[in-house]
């Protein structure tokens, strides 16, 4: 939004300016101005810009020329696109052709059939908010997402962005909370700007997201030869190869030219749906990706976000590739996460994060950002939680990704001035000079006042922090939505001491001495959170327990802390989710872990037993029958004894250590907690130690008997 030129519905102009380039598929303030009569439009404006409400004569109309330019773009179906909370999208298409009465067919498409759909919520997990007979829901029309066209290899739909309610009117979906939240920070964001006097003119308050999204590519005839990452999207067993990502050789390497064309079709589908994607590169690990769109509207990134991880699944076999979006598909090579970059803004185009030239003497930006610093420290148990899933625990604390300790990066310069706040009146904002090549013919490049920290969970990077935990996988739904409602807290805290200590109509100099002393306070109370070292090293994590920082190691003790009651109020507090809504989220976090540990289990237990123990064995034949020939033809051959008694004992153990996956698979807890308890603490070692065995199997069977893909054919195949 402090981009000249954006608008909020997410119709941003790259997007309308591609699709002269392109071709559009998206139902865009270019298409609707040209189709919608102008009162209708205005009022339609209204509705996406101000939150008016939506005047329903006005929904027949747009119905109306929405059908019209769908079937013009060769479109047969409609559909209600939604996000359940699956953590995917969903969509029921019905046929925009109807019979008329007569042998013929019309093509209907009315306002309410645009505003209101009702699927049937029985079969979306609604985590204890609805039980199985009470199914109904509805979809509800979000006119600030615009509607888009999804084609596939001989059809094209209508999708049109909705929430999901359940008939008790809770919210069933990821959209409906994340819309509140925004509107929570935006009224307390709104009162600080009060103080300041800087609300003249300003509606409403934003949160910006652009989230970078990490993948991997692998052939996709040697995907459908790894059972587990055609169940479980990870491969459950793999020796490394040889050659891993030591020589950091493939980080914005060339691309493969395969890769390219895949990525080239991709990002087109993707600007045609109005997806602003803008940087496309090599990751750290060979057969690691990155895509980057830039920032929107937090509720339209987040949307966005789910149309970038279907396109790259979608367009991917078109080129013979499988896309892996999972946070660890391959042990001991890089994960994949996304970096959810996040701002506030004003609907005047504001960024409340960016700090200017003379950020010592910007208090409002101080106010902000102390804010935010303080809604981390306070949280950091939930905002750590928010990112808790079975995938996201192979990464977090390995180092590759942000530990799970939650701490800020801010950088030299702010951290200076945050000092000085400390003392009194801060004086100076370091600056980063210019940087002289030393060749007379390069330019003079301009340097940031500090270096950047890539090991930080939540790193300020110059006018928005990044948060770097979130899972590759993950709707970023629900970390924005922690994030912003926990800010809205602080800022309403922050706002209430402001509030107080200038009174109203303060002249300047009362204002500055107010602001000052709640900054100096907040930043001592909570500046234990802000840590510009290496958070990788073993001394952050002994320093981190000293400062009583908390570590979270894994998902079930994350869990553990969201069922905390303090965090259920949060929520309610500020009328984001109501307790019911609250718990079903957890409850639905615990059960998809349950059962994502579930099937790898017994994926890799099947895995074992079919193929791996079968050519081990044939291994076993071969090497006995070589050293009995070999003994019969009169020489000794006693090493080879030996090693096939060592192997015999490896093969015997991959049978004990799967016969124990086996059972501890199959124990049940009607409590899905419990059940979760269970897994981290007896079956994920369990199935660690299978993986040891069936790894050092790999080693040593005759490649051409070895059942699955190697390590070295999946990742270096381009
Ligand atoms: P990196 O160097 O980490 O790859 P970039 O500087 O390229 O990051 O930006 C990463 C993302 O941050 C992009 O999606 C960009 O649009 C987004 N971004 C930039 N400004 C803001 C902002 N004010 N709010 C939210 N996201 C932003
Ligand atoms: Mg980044």
């Amino acid at each position: 939004m402090s981009t000249p030129g954006r608008t909020l519905d997410g119709a941003v102009i790259p997007a309308e300016r591609i699709d002269t380039i392109f071709g559009s598929d998206i139902f865009s303030r270019t298409v609707m101005r040209q189709r919608l009569p102008k009162e209708v439009y205005r009022s339609l404006l209204r509705t996406i810009d101000q939150g008016d409400p939506l005047d329903p004569a006005v929904a027949d109309v747009v119905a109306a020329s929405m059908k019209d330019w769908a079937i013009e773009n060769g479109a047969s179906h409609y559909t209600h696109w939604f996000q359940p909370l699956t953590g995917q999208t969903a969509e029921k298409h019905d046929s925009l052709a109807a019979p008329d009465g007569n042998g013929g067919v019309v093509f209907n498409f009315s306002g309410s059939e645009l505003v209101q759909g009702e699927p049937d919520a029985s079969s979306f997990p609604s985590g204890g908010l609805r039980a199985t007979f009470e199914a109904r829901g509805y979809t509800a029309w979000d006119a600030t997402s615009p509607a888009f066209l999804m084609r596939g290899d001989n059809n094209v739909t209508l999708c049109i962005p909705t929430a999901f309610v359940s008939w008790t009117g809770e919210a069933l979906d990821t959209k409906i909370p994340l819309l509140r939240s925004v509107e929570a920070l935006s009224q307390q964001a709104l009162r600080v700007l009060k103080i300041f006097g800087t609300d003249k003119g300003v509606r409403r308050v934003y949160t910006t997201v652009g989230a970078e999204q990490e993948y991997f590519l692998i052939d996709r005839d040697l995907y459908y030869k790894r059972p587990d990452l055609v169940t479980s999207e990870r491969t459950l067993f793999g020796a490394k190869p040889p050659k891993g990502q030591q020589l950091e050789d493939h980080y914005f390497g060339t691309i493969p030219p395969r890769v390219l064309a895949f990525m080239s079709e991709a990002e087109t589908e993707l600007y045609r749906l109005g997806v602003p994607v803008k940087t496309r590169h090599n990751e750290v690990a060979p057969g690691q990706y990155e895509i980057a769109p830039l920032f929107e509207p937090s509720h339209i990134a987040s949307d966005h976000q789910m149309q970038i991880m279907e396109t790259l699944k979608r367009v991917a076999p078109r080129y013979g590739l499988q896309a892996l979006l999972h946070e660890k598909p391959f042990a001991g090579v890089n994960g994949s996460g996304k970096h959810n970059n996040w701002s506030m803004s004003t609907d005047t185009g504001v960024n409340l994060l960016d700090p200017q030239d003379d950020t010592h003497t910007n208090m409002q930006f101080l106010v902000f950002l102390v804010a935010t610093i303080r809604a981390v420290d306070v949280h950091a148990d939930l905002l750590r939680a928010s990112i808790a899933s079975a995938a996201n625990d192979h990464r977090l604390g390995a180092n590759e990704a942000p530990p799970a300790i939650i701490s800020i990066f801010l950088g030299k310069m702010l951290s200076d001035i945050l000092e000085q706040v400390g003392k009194g009146l801060p004086k100076r904002t370091i600056r980063g000079g210019t940087l002289d090549l030393g060749a007379k013919t390069l330019p003079q490049l301009p340097r940031h006042s500090g270096d950047r920290n890539r090991t930080s969970p939540f790193a300020f990077t110059g006018n928005k922090f990044e948060f770097r935990a979130v899972g590759s996988t993950a709707s970023i739904a629900w970390p924005n939505t922690v994030l912003n409602t926990i800010v809205a807290e602080s800022l309403d805290y922050v706002a209430g001491e402001l509030e107080r200590a200038v009174g109203s109509n303060p002249s300047p100099a009362r204002l500055l001495q107010g602001v000052l002393g709640v900054l100096k306070r907040v930043i001592k109370e909570h500046k234990r959170v802000i840590f510009d070292g290496d958070n990788y090293s073993e001394e952050w994590h002994a320093e981190a327990g000293r400062r009583g920082l908390p570590n979270l190691k894994d998902s079930v003790q994350a869990f553990g802390v969201l069922r905390g009651k303090k965090n259920a109020e949060l929520f309610k507090k500020y009328g984001v989710l109501n307790r019911s809504e609250y718990d079903s989220r957890i409850h639905i976090a615990i059960e998809k872990y349950v059962k994502q540990l579930g099937i790898e289990a017994e994926t890799m237990v099947s895995i074992a037993k079919s193929q791996i123990l079968p050519a081990a064995l044939e291994h076993q034949r071969r090497t006995a029958e070589a050293i009995a020939a070999t003994k019969a033809a009169g020489v000794a051959a006693d090493d080879s004894t030996q090693a096939l008694r060592e192997f015999v004992e490896l093969v015997s153990q991959f049978r004990t250590r799967t016969a124990e996956v086996e059972k501890l698979s199959a124990y049940h807890d009607a409590d899905p907690a419990k059940h979760a308890a269970q897994i981290a603490r007896e079956l994920k070692p369990a199935m660690v130690r299978l993986r040891e065995i069936g790894d050092a199997l790999e080693a040593v069977v005759a490649a051409e008997l070895w059942p699955l893909p190697s390590y070295r054919t999946l990742l270096f195949l381009k």
